[in-house]
């Protein structure tokens, strides 16, 4: 057993490490800026270790300043959370080395995933079905225009080393084609430093569907059914809900199956996301997150599990604590994400928090690092807090999100909260008839006005 494990991270995400290890009895270090001296997760966690200036490159990204707190400490594992160096395979195998155990996937499986090219050939091979698109990447706008006539668009040009939603391009018909392939490509190399794209058919009305997957690294894993994460801005999750609105038993049990055994077949270990693009009752792979993500709550709340507490068990060789037979849906969850932003531009709004109240009561999650007085730096993603809500089926749910968000409290700075009380006015959001679309257009309609 570990007894003190290092968080490699900064806000909710943090806590959330934080507070399951105390409940499994273990120590948590938290690691920080100079500019979150004063944060949540510091206050929180057993001991602490600041490990660099403001800047993300030089503290939370810092590999030698991770593992530095950690010999100075006596940690014995590293838990990334989210972001940062979660999908970082350089910094599990520099942890590996220095014999301190990393809480999630081989790094093999990281770099895999990692590359959307090489992850798409490997989720192929083990059967998962993919979105139809290139065999690799593209060499140049003739090899794309070859392939483009093949499939027919639109189309999107993406980045094989990809992430946040950056380095995307649409082209709706032949003569957008050569634009988007450049811009993706020059957008690619100036944010990943790699510039290989590929391509793939553009599908005009789906949902945005992810499996959750856990593994032993032993050829055991499940799935935990899916999250519908339809409603984007930007590509960037706004609202999530487990179980997905339109997806049927059936569906489930057939793609998470086959998302299941994929993962047992690679010696999968630890938590995974595959997310898939669903249309017309198809389900076409996208990419794969080797990590816990953002929206993991609401799994956690339909399945009454803890994942992190799994992660850490995993990574110290024990047995997952349940089966797939155990795992049994119980009602509907639904997680909004509120950040520090002004609408309708969503402009990034850090500044001090003067008042902050939680909601509570049955059903009700808040997970948020948030206090009276607290001052959001402006260095990092402005999430802020994630709220979530449980209840028996979809529309007690949302009655209950309602009631929350009315008791919820946040003074001194811009949130997103006003758009979740606007949207659980719509009839589309009540009824769950959205696809990944449905948010752009909404905003276009209701916030430019
Ligand atoms: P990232 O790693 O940057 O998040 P993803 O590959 O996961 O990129 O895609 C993010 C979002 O972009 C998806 O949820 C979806 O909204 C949109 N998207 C990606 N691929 C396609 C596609 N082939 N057709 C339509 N939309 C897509």
């Amino acid at each position: 057993m570990f007894d003190k494990i290092l968080v490699a991270n900064r806000g909710e995400i943090a806590l959330r490490v934080i507070r399951a290890a105390r409940e499994m009895g273990i120590r948590s270090v938290a690691v920080h800026s100079t500019a979150d001296a004063d944060a949540m997760h510091v206050r929180m966690a057993d001991e602490t270790v600041c490990i660099g200036p403001p800047a993300s490159s030089e503290s939370y990204l810092s590999i030698p300043a991770i593992i530095a707190a950690c010999e100075v400490t006596g940690a014995q594992a590293v838990h990334p959370g989210y972001g940062f160096l979660s999908e970082n395979a350089n910094f599990v195998q520099i942890v590996e080395d220095h014999d301190l155990t990393f809480i999630g996937p081989s790094a093999e499986h990281i770099r895999i995933m990692g590359d959307k090219i090489t992850a798409k050939d490997t989720m192929k091979a083990l059967g998962v079905p993919c979105v139809p698109g290139s065999e690799g990447g593209i060499a140049d706008v003739a090899a794309a225009r070859a392939l483009c006539d093949g499939i027919g668009y639109p189309v999107i040009v993406k980045a094989t080393a990809g992430g946040g939603g950056r380095g995307m391009k649409v082209a709706r018909d032949a003569g957008e084609l050569e634009r988007a392939f450049l811009t993706a490509r020059s957008e690619a190399k100036a944010a990943f430093g790699n510039d290989e794209v590929y391509i793939e058919k553009y599908l005009t009305t789906p949902r945005h569907i992810e499996i959750q997957v856990f593994g032993d690294g032993k050829g055991r894993a499940v799935h935990l059914g899916e999250r519908d994460c339809s409603l984007q801005r930007r590509h960037q999750k706004v609202l999530e809900e487990a179980p997905g609105p339109c997806i049927t038993d059936e569906e489930r049990a057939r793609i998470g199956k086959i998302c299941a055994e994929a993962c047992a077949n690679i010696d999968y270990r630890g938590a995974g996301t595959i997310e898939f693009l669903y249309e017309n009752g198809e389900f076409f792979f996208i990419e794969m997150n080797t990590r816990l993500q953002v929206e993991h709550p609401v799994t956690e709340a339909i399945f009454g599990i803890d994942l992190v507490r799994e992660q850490i068990r995993v990574a110290e060789g024990l047995p997952m604590s349940f089966t797939q037979e155990d795992l049994k849906i119980n009602g509907h969850a639904i997680e909004v994400r509120i950040t520090a932003e002004k609408l309708p531009d969503f402009a990034p709004r850090p500044g001090t928090i003067t008042q902050f109240h939680a909601p509570g009561g049955l059903g009700v999650r808040m997970d948020s690092a948030l206090y009276d007085g607290y001052r959001i730096p402006p260095y990092y993603d402005s999430l802020i807090a994630k709220l979530i809500v449980h209840g028996d089926d979809r529309d007690t749910a949302l009655r209950r999100l309602n009631r929350a968000l009315g008791e919820l409290i946040v003074d001194g700075v811009d949130t997103t909260v006003p758009l979740f009380h606007a949207l659980l006015q719509e009839e589309d959001i009540r009824s769950g008839s959205y696809n990944i679309h449905w948010l752009e257009h909404w905003l276009e309609t209701n916030l430019r006005a």
